[in-house]
């Protein structure tokens, strides 16, 4: 009967790290979930005029973090500098934009 037990515990500590795995897959799934169903929805800015189709109100906003890479001239002048300015700006950053899209004409464009 003692190897039957052992085996019998092995079994259960194997199911309960299954369990605990899928438990902690559960939890993030219902997080994302969560967290998907707590960002609000953007509503349309009644003030925005839309450069395209002129209708006011129709112009929905999002803010973005975009990575902005380095341009030429920058390259450039990190090169002129020793690298100075490169330290300050880095290579790459990121860059908070509002994205704008129309939904009566389905323009959309970025404001930096
Ligand atoms: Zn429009």
């Amino acid at each position: 009967m003692q190897i039957g037990t052992g085996t019998q515990r092995r079994v259960y500590a194997a199911a309960m790290e299954t369990f605990l795995g899928l438990l902690v897959v559960a939890a993030l799934i219902g997080f994302a979930l969560y967290k998907s169903a707590t960002t609000p929805p953007v509503p349309a800015n009644p003030h925005l005029v839309c450069p395209h189709c002129q209708s006011k109100g129709t112009v929905r906003t999002t803010m973005l973090k975009r990575k902005q890479g380095i341009s030429g001239g920058k390259a450039t002048g990190a090169l002129l500098t020793g690298g100075i300015s490169m330290l300050g700006t880095g290579l790459s950053r990121k860059q908070t934009m509002t994205h704008m899209a129309c939904s009566n004409c389905s323009v959309e464009w970025d404001v930096v």
